[in-house]
């Protein structure tokens, strides 16, 4: 592949192809730009040129950080995850709401709880994955360990409560705080991609339920903890009530709280599907053989 084509990425219909790094007159690259695929930093060169580490058209790495520009293979990785995330999600609701409301709970849901929860271990993996264009500092690097790290520890506690003879009840409390640990910083990664798409009123939503469904499982853990210490307990009639109220108005609360979980993400891979469209035609684009261009 030689660097002779004009302008490796051609003009196409609904992609933007305008620069966004500073040039300077001679057409030279005049900010630091970390090139997409190996973390070069090109500054200096001409837009035109290859990145001397790994050849990848510079013009590509010298646009924004929006998700249009990164490598598709990495994207595709990220968009998979989403759909596990999503899929899981809604077992988990459906689960949760079946338990509630129609059936009592038994080994089928907390087998199926098991499962939901390594598929968003795994969603939580595939989500995560560094971009190779960005640097470690902007990568959030806490925040991918700590989603990694915490909803993997999450899963397997799902498993030891499922087959602990006798139960180890703590195990499930253990694994709620745990999901929520994970699923925090994992919505702080998500917050950065609406960014990049860029949909700033989805990143503010999501910044939301970072906040509510996390705090949702922390106090259905704490309320399985108050049962299992009071249940055995006879309970003052006059009490009776405000238990009723408080524990439906939790009820109430979890579901909704589980709703946007699965609603906010499914929002974020829509608006990210697309996207991938677009890195897919920017890369195929901007890799041509110069001869075709
Ligand atoms: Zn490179």
């Amino acid at each position: 592949m030689t660097s002779d084509a004009p302008n490796p990425t051609p003009s196409s219909p609904g992609a933007n192809t305008a620069p966004d790094a500073a040039l300077d007159d001679a057409g030279n690259i005049a900010e630091d730009v970390t090139c997409r695929r190996c973390g070069y930093n090109l500054r200096g060169l001409p837009r035109e040129a290859l990145c001397p580490e790994c050849a990848t058209p510079a013009a590509l790495s010298a646009r924004s950080d929006l998700l249009r520009y990164t490598d598709p293979r990495w994207l595709e990785k990220v968009l998979l995850g989403l759909r596990v995330a999503v899929i899981a999600a809604a077992v988990g609701l459906t689960t949760f709401f079946a338990r509630t409301f129609l059936i009592r709970g038994g080994l089928a849901s907390t087998l199926i709880d098991a499962l939901v929860s390594v598929a968003l271990a795994w969603a939580g993996w595939l989500v995560t994955t560094p971009d190779p264009g960005r640097s470690e500092l902007e990568r959030a690097e806490t925040a991918r360990k700590v989603t990694r790290t915490a909803l993997t520890a999450g899963a397997c506690l799902h498993w030891l409560f499922l087959f602990a003879t006798p139960p180890v009840p703590i195990a499930l409390v253990a694994a709620g705080l745990a999901d929520a640990v994970g699923e925090f910083a994992k919505f702080n990664c998500l917050r950065r991609l609406a960014l990049r798409v860029p949909d700033e009123p989805l990143a503010r939503r999501i910044r939301i339920v970072k906040w509510v469904f996390p705090s949702a499982l922390v106090v259905k853990s704490l309320a399985l903890v108050a049962f299992a210490l009071f249940a055995s307990r006879p309970v003052v009639p006059s009490r009776a009530t405000g238990f009723i109220v408080a524990g439906l108005a939790g009820l109430f609360g979890m579901f909704f709280a589980y709703v946007w979980w699965v609603q906010v993400q499914y929002m974020l891979q829509r608006a990210i599907d697309p996207q991938l469209a677009l890195a897919r035609r920017t890369y195929a684009l901007a890799t041509m053989p110069s001869s075709a261009a």
